[in-house]
Parts: C-alpha cells; sequence; structure tokens
C-alpha cells in the first residue's frame, strides 16, 4: 500500500515538473497562439488551444478536459486585456497549476509589447455594452502584432527551457522571415483597396483594418456583446447607403440574419471572416489565416468593380 501510495506521488510530480526530455507543454487560449507557439516551439513544444476558431473567443464553454491540461501546463499562453475574463481564471484555480497564474513564469500575457487600440480614455462602465477596460483584444489581425507575440514566445521557451533556447531563436527567424515575406504579398494584394469603408458586427477588426488601410465605419452590433436592434440597424442601413460601403464582415459565430437583412436593402456584400486559426479547416496556420481573409476580401471586391 505504501509502495503504491510512492509510486502515484512520484508519478505526479514527474508529470508536473517536466523531466528535461520531456517537451514543454503549451496550453493557450485561442489557436492563434497554439500556431505561432507550434512555429517557435518547433519539436520542443507540443501545443493545444482551449478556444476553437470558429468560437467566439469570448465565450468558451469551459471542459473538464481543460483543468486535466491546464494543471500539466508548464505555458499558458492568453490574450489578455479581458478577452478571457468569462472563463479562463476559474479554469486556472481549479488546474492548482501555480506557475500558470498570472505573474506566474509559466503564464504569458500575449499583448505585452503588441499594439493595442482602443484603450478607453474614461470609465468603462455597463452601459457601454461589453467594451474592454484595457483595450481592443482582438490585436493578433495585425501580422506585426504576430511577430511581436511570436518574439515573446521564443524569450518565453528559452527562459522555461534555457537547453534549447539556440533552436527557439533559429525558429523565431524563420517565423519572422516567412512573415516579413507574406506581409509583402497581402500589402500588394490589398493596396487598390486601401481606405475602402467597411461595416464589422463585432468590434474585433482595429488592427486588421490598421494593418491594411481600411476604414472601419460602423457596427452591426449597437455596442459590443450587444445584439443588433431594429433602430441601430436601420443606422447601419442608412450609413451603408449614404457613404456606399461595399462589405459587411461577420464572425463564423454570429447569425447572419441581420447582416443578410441589411445586405438586401443596400446591395452590400456579406463576408464570413475569420478571426483565428481553425476557423475553417484551410485556415490551419497564422499564416493561412491572413491568406484566406485578404483572399476572400480581394475576390468580393474585384466582384463589385
Ligand atoms: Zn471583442
Amino acid at each position: 500500500m505504501r509502495a503504491t501510495r510512492f509510486l502515484i506521488t512520484t508519478a505526479l510530480l514527474g508529470g508536473l515538473a517536466a523531466p528535461a526530455s520531456a517537451k514543454i507543454r503549451v496550453v493557450s487560449s485561442l489557436d492563434d497562439f497554439a500556431s505561432i507557439a507550434g512555429a517557435v516551439g518547433g519539436d520542443n513544444v507540443e501545443t493545444v488551444a482551449l478556444a476553437k476558431g470558429y468560437q467566439d473567443p469570448h465565450f468558451v464553454d469551459p471542459k473538464p478536459s481543460f483543468i486535466l491540461q491546464l494543471s500539466r501546463a508548464n505555458l499558458l499562453i492568453a490574450a489578455g486585456l479581458e478577452l478571457e475574463i468569462g472563463y479562463l481564471p476559474p479554469l486556472i484555480d481549479q488546474s492548482r497549476n501555480a506557475d500558470i497564474h498570472p505573474g506566474g513564469k509559466g503564464y504569458l500575457d500575449a499583448s505585452v509589447g503588441c499594439d493595442i487600440l482602443q484603450r478607453p480614455t474614461q470609465q468603462v462602465t455597463r452601459a457601454m455594452g461589453d467594451v474592454h477596460p484595457f483595450g481592443n483584444p482582438h490585436y493578433w489581425l495585425d501580422p506585426e502584432n504576430g511577430r511581436m507575440i511570436a518574439r515573446s514566445i521564443a524569450a518565453k521557451l528559452s527562459e522555461l527551457d534555457p537547453g534549447h533556447s539556440a533552436a527557439y531563436s533559429a525558429n523565431l527567424a524563420a517565423f519572422e522571415a516567412k512573415l516579413t515575406a507574406k506581409e509583402t504579398e497581402w500589402r500588394s494584394l490589398m493596396a487598390p483597396y486601401s481606405g475602402t469603408k467597411i461595416v464589422t458586427f463585432h468590434n474585433s477588426w482595429p488592427n486588421f483594418a490598421k494593418a491594411f488601410s481600411l476604414v472601419v465605419a460602423g457596427h452591426i452590433e449597437p455596442k459590443p456583446g450587444i445584439p443588433p436592434t431594429p433602430s441601430h440597424t436601420l443606422e447601419i442601413i442608412n450609413l451603408i447607403i449614404a457613404e456606399k460601403i461595399p462589405l459587411m464582415l461577420v464572425e463564423p459565430y454570429f447569425d447572419t440574419k441581420t447582416p443578410k437583412y441589411i445586405a438586401g436593402k443596400t446591395g452590400a456584400t456579406v463576408l464570413t471572416f475569420y478571426p483565428s486559426v481553425g476557423g475553417t479547416p484551410e485556415i490551419k496556420d497564422y499564416f493561412s489565416l491572413f491568406d484566406h481573409d485578404i483572399n476572400l476580401l480581394v475576390s468580393a471586391m474585384k466582384g463589385k468593380s
């Protein structure tokens, strides 16, 4: 009996302490961070994301398996800025893994160092809807922020696993070189549509719009997290007509009833626009996320000219 208990304890400790030969276990809130961590970590890490790319990243249904994954994690990567406030803090508590608490050595807030837009300058109240008090948390949709996230992950992996820091540096350099080349390609594809006004369902796209010189003129949600209302929908219809707005971008987890109604009144095109890796099977990594969305937007705009 005594021996059995000793064995179980050793196995648990071994699992938590990650022996030198084991891979670094990375859990991220979003598939986007898992993709970047996989590129930077290579063979020395294993990654898993809690949210699926087709789910609303603000509202993830916690599963018991998440607690197990978090209990075994060496590194937790979160978007921060309160994107995950609705589900992640209790899961961290229940994981009983002190390393991955905010401030712990195994916690990485991916927003640090990124260009964060729309930081509120006034007190945030419930009347403003689901406004995030530290700025817009959908910042990974600017590829330059993807670069910052990759650098933060490489630095953190080197800290947790210094024996492989040369590999992390080399992988980061390869990721950045590919990103630089892809950014040139994406910018040239988007250049003809610079200054195009768009309406988006949720306020997910300010960083994307900034990166590719689009202008977000309005949102189908009257306030963040608040479903469409008839009066606001009428305002959006009038705005689209007055400003000749060609496109509405709708995240895959929203009902398209209102966007389609607005399209019927205005002629604007509804595009299902994916904010995360894994939103559809062809969006298999951080690069194909931009490939997919940019190709969709460019084809829709070509159809209009
Ligand atoms: Zn949001």
